[in-house]
């Protein structure tokens, strides 16, 4: 072999190596982020950041608004396309553990506007949603919302 493609093989190897470190560092990053939240409980109507995203008292890329709800791009993007939607008014709806029957009408809603959102994002080749909940699925904003990813190939089983 020569020492030419011997450097690309050892060049492709150390690229690899720091995508998977990316990976792992924004995992954990996640992770503690909902350990944290966790390990600091409050009452289901404190408010939280998205209070303030909704407030518009600290800016957010706003992809979809109406009288119900709110979708904007997620800080810490994990696919190409990566939007939070939440509902502007979340009745003690911290998280998907704490719904009732009343929340029907906003889960739905949220459930819509993924799909509203995904076709006004291009993802005609099909996306995921998620909604993370409680420490052990890594839930760290006490606000309930919905996950829309897109604009990649996804795994299964999640991580
Ligand atoms: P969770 O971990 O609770 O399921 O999701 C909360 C999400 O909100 C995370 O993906 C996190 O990156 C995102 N996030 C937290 N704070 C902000 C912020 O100030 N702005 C935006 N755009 N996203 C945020």
């Amino acid at each position: 072999m020569s020492e030419g493609s011997n450097r690309d093989i050892k060049e492709a190897g150390r690229s690899r190596v720091a995508v998977l470190s990316s990976h792992i560092v924004s995992m954990a990053s996640e992770k503690d982020a909902a350990l944290a939240a966790a390990a600091a409980p409050v009452p289901s109507d404190s408010p939280t950041i998205f209070d303030k995203i909704i407030n518009k008292e600290i800016p957010s890329n706003v992809v979809y608004e109406d009288d119900k709800v709110l979708a904007f791009r997620d800080i810490n993007p994990q696919a190409p396309t990566h939007i939070v939607i939440i509902p502007k008014v979340k009745d003690g709806l911290s998280g998907l553990s704490k719904s009732e029957e009343r929340h029907c009408e906003i889960l739905g809603r949220l459930m819509y506007t993924a799909k509203l959102v995904a076709k006004q994002e291009g993802l005609d080749d099909g996306f995921r949603i998620v909604i993370n909940d409680g420490p052990n699925g890594c839930q760290s904003v006490y606000h309930i919302h919905v996950h829309l990813l897109g604009g990649r190939q996804m795994n299964w089983p999640p991580g």
